[in-house]
């Protein structure tokens, strides 16, 4: 279990260190049931804000602070002027925080709700990449299959040629 309060505190001084002006947060909440979102900032009517945090971020050892870190600093982000947008001024300061600390604040969803984040598993990255030595097409495959095991068997459907050089993406 990770030191909720340590995380928030550093956040907090992170951002408040790099010269960015933050709003007025009034509470936070660890949030057992959210499951697809890792945070969330909510406006206030009277203009405070209220952030929630996946209690997953807490409790997953796989998950290392600075990807708590990550996200806590992305919805506090929001509270600043004009910072409910994934653009403009919240681009802006996630700009200067990764710059800084090299932070990999991202937005993440698109089209998702002002400040309410999705955080859906990222798409499956490139695994490996073929190229034909006949005439040097590529090919990308994401995962294990009968074509990346046995490679030396297919034929390029450009040029025929029957030799391929693997390259594992890592
Ligand atoms: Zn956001
Ligand atoms: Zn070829």
């Amino acid at each position: 279990m990770k030191d909720f309060e340590a995380l928030k505190e550093k956040s907090l001084n992170d951002i408040k260190n790099a010269g960015i002006q933050i709003g007025n947060i009034v509470s936070w909440e660890i949030n057992k049931r959210a499951k697809t979102r890792w945070g969330q900032c909510k406006k206030n009517i009277d203009g405070t804000y209220a952030i929630q945090i996946s209690s997953t971020l807490l409790t997953d050892d796989r998950i290392p602070e600075k990807a708590v870190l990550e996200t806590m600093i992305h919805e506090i982000l929001h509270t600043c002027k004009d910072s409910m947008k994934h653009s403009g001024s919240w681009k802006h300061y996630a700009d200067i925080m990764n710059r800084t600390y090299g932070y990999n604040i991202k937005r993440i969803t698109k089209g998702s709700e002002k400040g309410v984040e999705d955080y859906k598993s990222k798409p499956m990255a490139i695994k490996y990449v073929f190229t034909c030595k006949g005439c040097g097409a590529k090919i990308y495959r994401k995962r294990d299959s009968k074509f990346t095991r046995n490679y030396r068997r297919y034929g390029c459907t450009l040029c025929g040629a029957v030799a391929w050089s693997r390259h594992t993406v890592d």
